[in-house]
């Protein structure tokens, strides 16, 4: 059975960027599933993986726009400190849930200093050329409630 459109592949897979660092990674303990052809990946990866059939291995080298889209200096920002109002300590690396015009995002600390935060909204990855290495290891139809729901349902799920 070939990757295409409402079937769930289940692949692993490493993913380094251009100097080789392992950024992310899916193992055979602990693989990745997902429904093809509605974005449950980023497009590049996606698009490399369809016609592919249990037991393939590829290389996929994936460019920002392909990936987690270029980086916007726009969405940074600098706020006051009072604003984040309930946090004990603002550090760097600090993540939040924040209502932006593209809808809920996730903003990330970048710097601290007396009484002033700079937040990044852009993906940690946008502008990151992304290199996958993959083996699939399954393909299989998806069930009518998978495709309704857009994900897949394995052990352990609950609804
Ligand atoms: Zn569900």
């Amino acid at each position: 059975m070939q990757i295409g459109n409402n079937k769930v592949a289940v692949i692993t897979y490493t993913l380094t960027d251009n100097s080789g660092t392992v950024i992310d990674q899916a193992t055979a303990q602990e693989p990745f599933a997902f429904i093809h052809g509605i974005g449950n990946i980023i497009p590049g990866l996606e698009r490399a993986l369809e016609g592919k059939t249990a037991g393939d291995t590829l290389t996929v080298a994936v460019e920002p726009a392909d990936g987690y889209g270029e980086r916007d200096d726009a969405l940074t920002q600098v706020l006051a400190k009072a604003m984040f109002e309930g946090v004990d300590e603002i550090t760097p690396g600090m993540q939040f849930h924040a209502q932006t015009p593209n809808g809920m995002s996730i903003v990330t600390v970048t710097a601290v200093e007396e009484d002033q935060v700079t937040i990044d909204g852009n993906h940690p990855l946008a502008g990151v050329a992304l290199n996958f290495n993959v083996s699939v290891l399954e393909v299989r139809d998806a069930t009518e409630d998978e495709i309704e729901h857009g994900h897949i349902h394995g052990e352990g799920c609950d609804h």
